[in-house]
């Protein structure tokens, strides 16, 4: 569903992103690991256009993403994100926020966009926030409406980066929980996090990165209790 291939990125001499081959079938769970600085974030943002890359192809469902304009806010609602600060629009409510893409980019109907968005939020567990606005919920809450603002736009495949890493410990699984239900449930994930459980709950594939690389992938079991590379075991012996 998602493929890239040979995609290098620079921001000026750093080269953040390395010659990255990665493919994403529909349906499956990936997990990106990896130090600070070693480019998951970046990888996240440059599958769905928000950086642009120096080399290489990155296509979604067989159309690569254009550079800009209209055509790629059309293409780009097929990849929702989820970050690690909640992105929520503050002035709107937590039903606004959840409405407003599929009545802008998709051209909803506000009725049905309405009764659509309360459907999620009913699915994420936040039904009764609707009317409420963003700072008025707990991050937790927030993160959750921000989960239903992505599947609003009935996205092929969702990316998230440390979605829980900005969270109090006590709302983390609350998140992974709602992340965990639509996994089982078929969504396409690239999951950037630390939350080892997840992994090994939800995941298909880990990804390992450092430098930029893809430096070692796997099935979480394996990667988890018998990683190869050395850098991998470091890594893995400084969180676990
Ligand atoms: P973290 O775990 O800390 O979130 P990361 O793996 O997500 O790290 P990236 O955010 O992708 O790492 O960053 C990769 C490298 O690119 C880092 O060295 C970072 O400093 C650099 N970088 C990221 N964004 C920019 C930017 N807009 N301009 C210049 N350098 C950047
Ligand atoms: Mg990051």
């Amino acid at each position: 569903l998602v493929v890239l291939e040979g995609v290098d990125k620079h921001f000026g001499d750093l080269h953040v992103l390395q010659h990255v081959d990665l493919q994403i079938g529909r349906g499956e769970v990936v997990v990106v690991l990896g130090p600070s600085g070693s480019g998951k974030s970046t990888l996240c943002r440059v599958i769905n256009r928000l950086e642009t890359i120096g080399s290489g192809s990155i296509t979604v469902d067989g159309q690569e993403l254009p550079a800009e304009g209209r055509e790629l806010a059309r293409l780009r609602a097929d990849v929702g994100m989820v970050f690690q600060s909640f992105n929520l629009f503050a002035h709107k409510t937590v039903l606004e926020n959840v409405m407003l893409g599929p009545v802008k980019v998709r051209r909803r109907p506000a009725a049905e966009a309405r009764e659509r968005a309360r459907e999620l939020l009913r699915r994420v567990g936040v039904e009764s926030q609707a009317d409420k606005y963003p700072a008025q919920l707990s991050g937790g809450q927030q993160q959750r409406v921000a989960i239903a603002r992505a599947l609003a736009m009935e996205p092929k495949v969702i990316l998230f980066d440390e979605p829980t890493s900005a969270l109090d410990p006590e709302m983390v699984n609350e998140v992974l929980d709602v992340m965990v239900g639509l996994a089982k449930a078929g969504m396409t994930m690239v999951v950037v996090t630390h939350e080892m459980g997840f992994a090994r709950r939800a995941a298909h594939r880990v990804v390992f990165m450092a430098d930029g690389r893809i430096v070692e992938e796997g099935d979480p079991e394996s990667f988890f209790t018998a990683p190869r590379t050395a850098r991998a075991q470091d890594f893995l012996s400084k969180i676990l």
